[in-house]
C-alpha cells in the first residue's frame, strides 16, 4: 500500500477514535508515564483503576518513594508482575528525583522498566511527538492491512515509518489500539463493522 493510502486509513481512524482512556485518565508527565509502565501485559480495564488508587495515595515521584515497598506492591496486586511493577515504579521515581522528567527516547528507555513501546506511547501520546508504538494491535492490524509482514516489534516500527506520513506517526499506536479492541478483533475481527475494510487485504479474515 502506498503512503498517500496509509495516510488516508490513518484519517478515516482518525475521525472514528480519539484519545485512548489512558491519556484521558492521567494528564501528569509521572502519572502517564508510570501507568503505561504498569500497563504492560496487563489490560486497561485492570490497569487504570489501580494506577490511579496508587497516585491517590503517592501522586508525585517524591510521595512514591516514600511510601514503602510493600504499600506499593499491595495497591498494584491486581496486576501482572506487581512485584517487579513496584520496583519499577521505585525506580522511575528515584531517577525523576534525580535527574528530573524525562522527554526524550534514550532518557525514557534508560528508567528501569521502560520499554521501547512504553517510550514510544509516552513520547507520541503524552507530548505529541513523531513516534510509532508498536504493540499486538499495531502488530496485527497492520498485518492485515497487508501494510508490513514482519513479526518483529522494532521491525514493525521501522516499517511503519517507511510507509506512514511522518505527521501521522504520532497517531498509529492510539488509532489501531482502539481499532482492534473493538473492531479488528484478535480472532473473528467485525469486518462488516469496519470503516476501512475497502483498504484491507484480510477482510473476512
Ligand atoms: S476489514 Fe476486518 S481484518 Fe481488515 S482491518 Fe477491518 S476488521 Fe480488521
Amino acid at each position: 500500500m502506498d503512503t498517500y493510502k496509509v495516510g488516508e486509513v490513518v484519517a478515516v481512524l482518525g475521525a472514528c477514535y480519539g484519545e485512548t482512556e489512558m491519556a484521558r485518565a492521567f494528564r501528569d508527565p509521572f502519572q502517564f508515564l508510570v501507568a503505561v509502565m504498569l500497563s504492560a501485559r496487563s489490560k486497561d480495564s485492570t490497569t487504570i483503576p489501580v494506577a490511579k488508587e496508587l497516585f491517590s495515595v503517592a501522586p508525585t515521584p517524591e510521595a512514591i518513594l516514600k511510601l514503602p515497598r510493600h504499600k506499593i506492591e499491595k495497591i498494584l496486586h491486581p496486576i501482572g508482575f506487581f512485584r517487579v511493577k513496584a520496583a519499577y515504579a521505585h525506580g522511575i521515581a528515584r531517577k525523576i528525583v534525580e535527574c528530573g522528567t524525562p522527554t526524550t527516547f534514550d532518557e525514557l528507555v534508560s528508567l528501569p522498566g521502560v520499554s521501547r513501546k512504553t517510550a514510544n506511547v509516552v513520547l507520541s501520546q503524552f507530548y505529541g511527538e513523531p513516534a510509532i508504538a508498536v504493540d499486538v494491535h499495531v502488530e496485527r492490524i497492520t498485518n492485515r492491512l497487508g501494510w508490513i509482514s514482519t513479526k518483529i516489534p522494532e521491525e514493525t516500527e521501522h516499517a511503519l515509518q517507511k510507509i506512514v506520513p511522518r505527521e501521522r506517526w504520532k497517531d498509529v499506536n492510539r488509532l489501531l489500539v482502539q481499532h482492534g479492541q473493538t473492531i479488528c478483533l484478535p480472532r473473528k475481527p467485525k469486518c462488516s463493522n469496519c470503516p476501512i475494510s475497502q483498504y484491507c487485504e484480510k477482510i473476512g479474515v
